[in-house]
């Protein structure tokens, strides 16, 4: 492990100068920028298992996991091996290929809300045709979401989004006309009296409820008991579509995701990340009599040059069948190892005396820099992002690669040991005495 005085960033700090004169930022996602923690980014040049490394060769626990895809870690040999055969017959075709219906079953067996399911390039996209859909099969205009719920960045999604939008402090974004957002309406999450407030004020007009039903983006938080029960009861009664966005827990707080875990069936589903085994997919999906408005059976519309692609498809495949056929051992496993972590940091804080408190469901959480509980944005937001920045750094310095920001989950996957656990704990109780001083 690099000590806080060895670590060397020469390539690193040349690569990001030459990337910011290409590219806004340097960054193809405002999230991978340090804005909101300070220093300087690592170029990643290789990963394998729970470790990657820079191109001035420090290495890395990392608990990112390229944001929640990689469960089986860097480099797993099952979803490399899926990839290399597939580009072997060719990249791409623009024509139907076995590995889309194969990737298909894997996702329809685990979600049994879904009966037919669309496959797009990212999770952006999903959300967006959902929402689309939801518009189209209910003939209503207006959509909830939650605040600090991140659904992609398309338009209508952009109203009180979390994620990078919350990271950076920004409102919403740039560009997007007041007009393209009036049907969008964003209620405080875990609150289920603003949600029947809303049908109330908007009878008959509301299409669906968007929601994370573990949200990752404001940092990791859970929904309250019954709050999701309230959801669907609501939805249900009021003929309006529930969605799941499960873009960051399918697959990932359980196999069959939050919908399994909590034993609700939302009408529409959309997924990304780990169904894409590492490579960019999206997919959503529902009952029957919704997909089936989607062209070209239906009038709904959408589309994609890459959807379905070969090698996406086979990665996801792969993925997907590694984390099936031993899900009785993976679960409990990365459940286990990430509430030993999530304590052991805790505990680390409070030796300190450093105010924090943690959220986790499953392999994903957070550290939040407030005494807590953390319930909603406007209570994640109490926290100080100056000690986490100072901590992101002082953990950086010793090897441990957390997301760069307050608001966004950290994962951890099946490649993590008992020893990169330990040894993050260990220098979370060095990195404390960095916040206080
Ligand atoms: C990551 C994420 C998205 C967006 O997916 P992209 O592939 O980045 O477009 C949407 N919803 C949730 C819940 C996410 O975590």
């Amino acid at each position: 492990m690099p000590s806080m005085t060895s670590r060397k960033l020469e390539q690193s700090r040349r690569l990001q100068q030459r990337a910011e004169n290409l590219i806004p930022g340097g960054v193809n996602s405002p999230v991978r920028a340090f804005k909101s923690v300070g220093g300087d980014p690592p170029f990643i040049v290789r990963g394998k298992g729970s470790h990657v490394w820079d191109a001035d060769e420090n290495e890395y626990i990392d608990y990112v996991g390229s944001w929640g895809p990689l469960i089986l870690g860097h480099a797993a040999p099952d979803v490399l091996d899926a990839i290399v055969s597939a580009a072997c017959n060719g990249t791409s075709f623009g024509a139907s290929t076995p590995s889309e219906a194969d990737l298909a079953e894997l996702v329809l067996a685990a979600y049994p809300s879904m009966q037919k399911v669309r496959f797009v390039s990212s999770g952006t996209e999903a959300t967006m045709s959902a929402i689309r859909l939801a518009r189209a099969y209910t003939k209503r205009k207006y959509i909830v979401k939650f605040e600090g719920c991140y659904h992609g960045h398309s338009d209508a999604l952009l109203v009180k989004a979390g994620s990078g939008i919350a990271t950076l402090g920004i409102p919403g974004s740039a560009g997007v006309p007041e007009e393209f957002t009036q049907f969008t309406l964003a209620l405080p999450f875990n609150n289920t009296h603003a949600v029947e407030y809303a049908f109330q004020k908007f009878k008959h007009q509301i299409a669906c409820v968007i929601v994370e039903p573990v949200v990752g983006n404001m940092g990791c938080v859970p929904a309250a008991d019954d709050y999701l029960v309230a959801l669907r009861l609501i939805t249900e009664r009021e003929k309006a579509v529930l969605i799941f966005d499960e873009v960051m827990t399918g697959f990932r707080v359980a196999y069959g995701g939050a919908q399994e875990l909590y034993n609700i069936r939302p009408d529409l589903t959309t997924l990304g990340k780990i169904i894409g085994g590492g490579l960019p997919v999206g997919a959503y999906g529902g009952s029957n009599e919704i997909m089936n408005l989607v062209a070209p059976l239906g009038p709904m519309y959408q589309a994609g040059t890459l959807s379905g692609n070969p090698l996406a498809m086979a990665a996801g495949c792969a993925m997907l069948k590694r984390l099936r056929d031993h899900k009785s051992e993976i679960y409990p496993q990365i459940d286990k190892l990430s509430r030993e972590l999530v304590e052991g940091v805790a505990a680390a804080a409070k030796d300190a005396g450093v105010p924090l408190c943690y959220n986790r469901v499953g392999s994903m959480f957070t550290w939040f820099f407030t005494a807590g509980p953390v319930i909603d944005w406007d209570s994640a937001s109490k926290s100080n992002t100056t000690a986490f920045g100072n901590f992101f750094r002082a953990m950086l310095d010793q090897g441990i690669y957390l997301p760069p920001s307050q608001f966004e989950a950290a994962f951890l996957g099946t490649a993590h040991t008992q020893e990169d656990v330990q040894q993050t704990i260990a220098a979370a109780r060095l990195s404390f005495a960095a916040v206080k001083a």
